[in-house]
């Protein structure tokens, strides 16, 4: 060891109380030393915070860290304290008194890390002329980046601390950035020639599993039942649904609250409170829930919804097993949430973007190959086996010749004039009696009922495969109404072939038999899938709505 490591490894003990660096840390605190930026993409949980902490308390002058979030800065500023190292934090919440003492202080030296959020750069004039600058560190950077998934408009102010402290080390630090926005990041920060860390995405103990949404309130009630005592967190879109939720689990005898930016903070910092401390195992949340929660022991975390983008589902299962041992995640699938989705993407202002990025996580959801794999090349990882913890590795789809079913759902669609959405098609093509087919005299058409033999769900199922590789469309700004396109025309009078996978039946996890994994028969499911991807890429949105 050097005395540089020696220096480090007694810092990290004292001031923290650990023996080991992660993997990168020390790599990354020696290179701030060096005087070098810094851009560090690490999963939550990795330990970035040490990274800019632990060079802070070896630096002569202050620290710099930006960071979004007023509740997140003052825990941390609360665990440096607590730590014997001397923090504090300028913001908006507090009285010009009370900032301006703690400038007071900063111009004594008696601070090592002060913390500003974004918009309060105004303060940072005053501290370059009180003191000097020895590091900047801007924690959760993918916030620059209108290709992150949480973009905020003060953050781009930031590309000024390069221009202003062309000397002074930058460090950028996030959990959740493609190579896209990782790029984006480097370029508005001015760090263009920062050292990258890229730390291993890879969360073995995680296990991925995708259920379709049917009866999702029992699957979970049964997922429940079968884990007492263990912590977990249930992601909704939806307030009301977090709130419905909580009560139905409640109701069912478990200890379960619901979180959401809607409650009172001090329900909230309650709730939070009793999740740490395992009182309340179970929490049904927005995604307003989690960051900064550092909780171990979290089992298992359940997606009641199709998350927006890959990056923020990553980020929500990585808070199941920090601690290393076996944890479950399982996603919720419905073409409901996807619609709806698809509107909240419409109306944001960043519509291209959000729109390629939920086709990429709808991508992810209706995977024929192996999950983590995949999660690991969104975020620039080559994976190369087959994980065997995610569940198409362990129930590898198998594939049937569908083109009859696919021609009677496509010519079902032809015979109602390409103006009804899925499940009136489904109604139609099963023979329902139901009010809309009667209203219509649908029942009069042709090809009504030709799929009577086929179930509900599984007639759904197979539709939404066939939309999915790209044999119909929905017209989203039709009510959904499905349309026939070239491939269709293919498939009704060409010959065409399309393949199935059955639908899928949910298996609870503890009966789960782990198969050997089979390629698939026919592979003209991944090729569409393949050219559907291109074509996305190529227009910059998702090819299904081409
Ligand atoms: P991130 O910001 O990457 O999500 P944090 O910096 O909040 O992660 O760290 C996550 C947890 O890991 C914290 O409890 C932190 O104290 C702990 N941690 C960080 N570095 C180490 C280490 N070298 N050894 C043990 N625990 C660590
Ligand atoms: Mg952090
Ligand atoms: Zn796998």
């Amino acid at each position: 060891m050097t005395n540089q490591d020696i220096l480090l490894h007694k810092t990290l003990k004292d001031y923290f109380g650990y023996e080991q660096f992660r993997p990168l840390q020390k790599e990354i605190i020696t290179s701030i030393l060096n005087g070098e930026d810094n851009l560090v993409i690490m999963p939550t949980g990795g330990g970035k915070s040490i990274c800019y902490q632990l060079p802070a308390i070896l630096m002569d002058g202050l620290t710099l860290v930006i960071s979004p979030l007023i509740a997140l800065m003052k825990d941390q500023v609360d665990a440096l304290n607590a730590n014997g190292i001397p923090a504090a934090f300028v913001n908006s919440s507090q009285t010009d008194l009370e900032n301006s003492s703690i400038i007071e202080r900063v111009k004594s030296k008696e601070i090592k890390l002060l913390y500003l959020a974004p918009e309060s750069l105004a303060f940072f004039e005053q501290l370059s002329q009180v003191c000097e600058i020895s590091l900047i560190a801007v924690d959760e950077a993918h916030c620059i980046s209108s290709w992150g998934h949480d973009f905020r408009p003060a953050y781009t102010q930031l590309s000024f601390l390069k221009k202003r402290l062309p000397n002074t080390p930058l460090v950028a630090l996030t959990a959740t950035a493609d190579k896209a926005t990782r790029e984006d990041i480097a370029n508005q920060l001015e760090i263009s020639n920062a050292k990258r860390n890229i730390s291993s995405f890879n969360r073995a103990n995680l296990s991925l599993e995708v259920r379709p949404a049917q009866d999702r309130v029992t699957q979970i009630v049964d997922f429940v039942k079968s884990r007492p005592n263990e912590s977990g967190i249930v992601y909704c879109l939806s307030r009301k649904q977090t709130e419905q939720l909580a009560d139905r689990l409640k109701k069912s005898g478990f200890k379960a609250a619901a979180y959401h930016a809607g409650l009172p903070a001090d329900v909230r910092s309650k709730t939070q409170e009793n999740f740490i401390h395992d009182s309340t195992p179970i929490i049904c949340a927005t995604i307003a829930f989690g960051m900064g929660i550092d909780k171990s022991n979290v089992r298992w975390i359940i997606h009641y919804n199709l998350p927006k983008n890959i990056e923020g589902y990553y980020q929500e299962i990585g808070r199941a097993g920090r601690d290393g041992l076996d944890s479950e995640t399982i996603l919720f699938h419905s073409y409901a949430d996807v619609i709806q989705l698809r509107k909240f993407a419409e109306g944001s202002g960043n519509e291209e973007v959000q729109l390629a990025k939920l086709e990429r996580m709808l991508q992810y959801a209706e995977a024929t190959s192996c999950r983590r794999n995949i999660l690991l090349s969104y975020f620039g990882e080559t994976a190369t086996e087959k994980c065997g913890n995610c569940d198409v590795c362990n129930h590898p789809p198998t594939f049937f010749d569908g083109t009859v079913i696919a021609q009677k759902v496509l010519s079902g669609i032809f015979r109602l004039q390409e103006k009804e959405p899925l499940n009136v098609v489904v109604d139609f093509l099963r023979g329902s009696q139901n009010a809309t087919i009667l209203d219509k005299n649908y029942h009069l058409l042709k090809t009504y009922g030709v799929a009577k033999d086929i179930a509900w769900k599984d007639l759904q199922q197979y539709m939404v495969q066939i939309i999915n590789q790209g044999f119909c469309e929905i017209a989203f700004h039709e009510n959904n109404a499905l349309k026939l396109n070239e491939l269709s025309k293919e498939v009704l009078f060409n010959g065409m072939k399309v393949s199935l996978t059955k639908p899928v039946e949910f298996v609870k996890a503890d009966e789960k038999t782990p198969q050997k994994a089979s390629k698939p028969q026919n592979n003209l499911f991944e090729r569409l899938r393949v050219l559907r991807l291109e074509l996305a890429t190529a227009k910059g949105v998702p090819a299904y709505v081409v």
